[in-house]
């Protein structure tokens, strides 16, 4: 195996134990347990942190709320001006985080250094957001009235990300929260915390600089009993943010709905490609092999399933069987390798037994299935992509497996194909290829996809931070990043002023004294 140059450890300033709460702009003394964060790539050490413990939550927590009080008075695009150079901080960094993303959590290098320009963006993004939070003004229906309505921050915004986007599903809802005059608490997945603990000391020197109050954006990376329950039942934050699997998703909507808290849920996948026979297969087998291997499966946009039209499913078949033969599977920092480990061997595990379960359910596996041995893959994270052919939606199919398995199906009319797409608990991203019109407009039409993304000629992966992105159904139904995806971040208030001499009342009801 390719052996590893790991000087932009020291680049990034990371001790051998970091500690693993920061208030911004000051790191505690933690008093959690201490965790220790193996590459999936080669198996080596990388650091150690220790965690945030309750009590290291507690003083984080009283920090940020101080914070609030001052942070909210500072005009929003002030605000936008602190994270401009936020942008600027990860410009200069973007090589050696996108370098510890991609060791820590085993994407390409490519991938991680788009992972830190996704950052980028929506800093570039929130900048601009920060000048046009804008309310809407109505016509009252009484004489010398004006009405208006206007935004608010919230307050502490609670972030749980997950392992597979270490540190942009962060930036994605931390920057816009900061433009809207929120403060961020980030528990991090303690799969990747030494992505979080860099990105804060990046972000460290912007918030000193510029005299941001403690406790703007704050860190505590702690397992999910010390630190991410307690979070979800916490009445000082009025909104958690996260990103996850279904099943974490749907505990987070249960104790947040619980004490009427606000969530913004991003959840599992289950994306299907529709390839029509008036597809032109060369950009869909591209975008096929980038959206099914892609990161090794593990996004949650994240191609699992392929319905493909009768007349041309034996040559996509084919043509993809090949495509498949010939994946590089190795060291992900290699930029000869197509495809690279899965985060832990539990993941490795949950791969064989979908695979498992495909056959007991009466599907083929056409190609690969089998845990990567030998030279180069002693941490056993590393798996063979998988094409599975399938009659239907199979139970295993219809749930989420994280990992490289694609379904091959077949249809014969759009409806079935359209039936078959929805046919599925999640509702996150989806594509059709086809270069027919009347086919197009019905996969976009009210009875088409019903997922959050829908795209023409493009795969299910690789979303831009300008749209709103969530999905439907077990995906969780939130929003975030581009677009309005602001206002769940902010509280609306209705004003109304009257500027008479009179006290008329709505709807011309009539209360003399
Ligand atoms: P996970 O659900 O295991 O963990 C997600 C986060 O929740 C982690 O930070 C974890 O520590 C935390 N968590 C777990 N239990 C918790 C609890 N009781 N209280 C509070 N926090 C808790 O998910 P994962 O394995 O890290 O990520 C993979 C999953 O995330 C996949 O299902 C994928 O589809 C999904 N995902 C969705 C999106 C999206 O935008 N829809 C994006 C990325 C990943």
């Amino acid at each position: 195996m390719t052996k590893t140059n790991l000087s932009f450890l020291k680049k990034l300033k990371l001790k051998s134990i970091s500690a693993g709460a920061s208030t911004g702009v000051a790191w505690l003394k933690t008093t959690g347990e201490i965790i220790e964060s193996y590459s999936p790539v080669d198996g080596k050490l990388i650091g150690k942190i220790k965690t945030a413990s309750r009590g290291d939550y507690e003083k984080v927590i009283a920090t940020a709320e101080k914070a609030f009080s001052e942070w909210r008075k500072i005009p929003a695009p002030k605000r936008g001006e602190v994270v401009r150079q936020i942008g600027d901080e990860l410009r200069k960094h973007k090589e050696s985080l996108g370098m510890l993303v991609s060791y820590e959590m085993g994407k390409s290098y490519q991938e991680g250094l788009g992972e830190v320009q996704e950052m980028i963006d929506i800093c570039d993004f929130a900048v601009g957001l920060s000048r046009q939070l804008y309310g809407l003004t109505m016509h009252s229906e009484r004489p010398n009235h004006r009405m208006y309505e206007q935004w608010h921050p919230l307050g502490i915004i609670g972030v749980i990300s997950a392992f597979n986007f270490p540190v942009a599903v962060w930036s994605w809802n931390a920057m816009i929260a900061l433009a809207c005059g929120d403060v961020v608490v980030w528990k991090p997945s303690s799969k990747v915390m030494l992505c979080a603990v860099a990105t804060q000391q990046i972000i460290e020197s912007v918030l000193k600089r510029n005299n941001v109050p403690e406790g703007v954006l704050c860190l505590v990376a702690g397992s999910s009993k010390e630190v991410g329950d307690v979070m979800l039942e916490d009445k000082r934050i009025p909104m958690i943010s996260a990103t996850g699997s279904t099943r974490v998703g749907i505990r987070v909507a249960q104790k947040v709905g619980e004490r009427l808290g606000r969530s913004i849920l991003e959840l599992g996948g289950n994306n299907a490609i529709i390839i029509s026979q008036h597809a032109n297969l060369d950009l869909a087998l591209r975008a096929v092999t980038f959206g099914a291997v892609g990161t090794a499966g593990q996004r949650c946009t994240t191609t699992r399933r392929l319905i493909i039209h009768e007349k041309v499913y034996e040559e996509v078949k084919k043509k993809l069987t090949k495509i498949y033969s010939q994946l590089s599977i190795g060291n992900p920092l290699d930029p000869a390798n197509h495809v690279g480990p899965l985060i832990d061997t539990s993941a490795v595990k949950d791969f064989s037994s979908s695979l498992q379960k495909v056959k007991e359910q009466g599907g083929k596996i056409l190609i690969g299935g089998k845990v990567k041995q030998g030279k180069g893959f002693e941490t056993g994270c590393y798996v063979e992509p998988s094409m599975v052919e399938v009659k239907e939606n199979l139970p295993i199919v219809k749930h989420e497996t994280f990992a490289p398995i694609l379904y091959l199906m077949k249809f014969k009319t759009i409806e079935e194909a359209l039936h078959l797409h929805n046919d599925v608990p999640q509702g996150l991203s989806s594509a059709i290829f086809t270069e027919n019109m009347q086919e197009m407009e019905a996969f976009l039409s009210v009875g088409g996809s019903d997922c959050g993304i829908a795209n023409v000629n493009i795969g299910t992966s690789g979303a831009e931070i300008g749209g709103a992105f969530g999905g439907e159904k077990e995906t969780g139904g939130g929003r975030e990043s581009g677009s309005d995806s602001w206002k769940a971040y902010m509280r609306r208030q209705t004003n109304t002023i009257n500027y008479g001499n009179s006290l008329p009342l709505a709807q011309g009801i009539k209360f003399d004294i």
